[in-house]
């Protein structure tokens, strides 16, 4: 996707309708709705279709994946409460555009993508965009146990089951966010690790994500 950098009036405008929405519908964290009126999301289509970057919806992305819907962006934030300086793992790059949301509130994001085209494609147009994280190619259901442990991790496709293995590469009083249920519906889960082997689960809303492929994901 060859992306000139425009972010005019008018994507600006967009983005900030974009954000009142999110807040209508149940926002309310500064920071996110912060960093949603930042990133430049049109950037992630191409221009042919930067209409509709700012409508509240998920959108194909080649490779049979898709850019996110923003409230389940904005949603998946909020749930990690991410600080300054956090060292975030996020399952399934796609696009970049979560990557982004989270390197705009300040995290250190290890990302990673298992189809090689989004994977190439992401790691050059991210940093064209002014985002920097750190981009693996592989299987994220495994986690990335060379950088554990992380104070938070995202998975942003959806799993049967929440991985044992992901719940150790998290450090004491971090936070994991993962949608699992079926190919057809998932629930928000978030685990909270309280100690090294007390783990705290609380199930939130439906969402349908594609499915997170994978060796620890069936
Ligand atoms: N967060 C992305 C964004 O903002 O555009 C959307 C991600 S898309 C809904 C889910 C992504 O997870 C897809 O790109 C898919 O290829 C990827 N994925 C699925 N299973 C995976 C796995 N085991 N490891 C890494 N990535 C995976």
């Amino acid at each position: 996707m060859a992306h000139k950098l425009v972010d005019s009036y008018r994507e600006k405008g967009a983005r900030k309708k974009l954000v009142q929405l999110l807040q209508e519908r149940g926002i309310a964290d500064e920071n996110v709705l912060k960093a949603i009126g930042k990133v430049p999301r049109h950037y992630f289509f191409d221009e042919t279709f930067w209409k509709q970057a700012y409508k509240d919806i998920a959108f194909p992305i080649g490779d049979g994946q898709t850019i996110s819907q923003p409230y389940t962006v904005a949603y998946q934030t909020e749930l990690l409460h991410i600080k300054i300086g956090d060292k975030v793992l996020e399952i399934g790059t796609g696009s970049g555009y979560q990557t982004c949301i989270l390197v705009e509130l300040g995290a250190q994001v290890y990302t990673i993508e298992r189809q090689e085209n989004l994977y190439n494609r992401t790691k050059q147009v991210l940093p064209h965009i002014g985002y920097q994280a750190e981009f693996f190619f592989g299987d994220g259901s495994k986690g990335i146990a060379k950088h554990a442990p992380y104070d938070k991790i995202i998975v942003t496709a959806g799993a049967p089951l929440v991985p044992e293995i992901l719940l150790k590469q998290l450090k004491i009083g971090g936070i994991l966010v993962i949608p699992v249920g079926d190919e057809e519906s998932q629930k928000m889960i978030t685990v909270l690790r309280v100690s090294e082997n007390d783990f705290e689960r609380f199930v939130l809303d439906t969402f349908r994500f594609v499915p997170l492929v994978g060796e620890k994901a069936w």
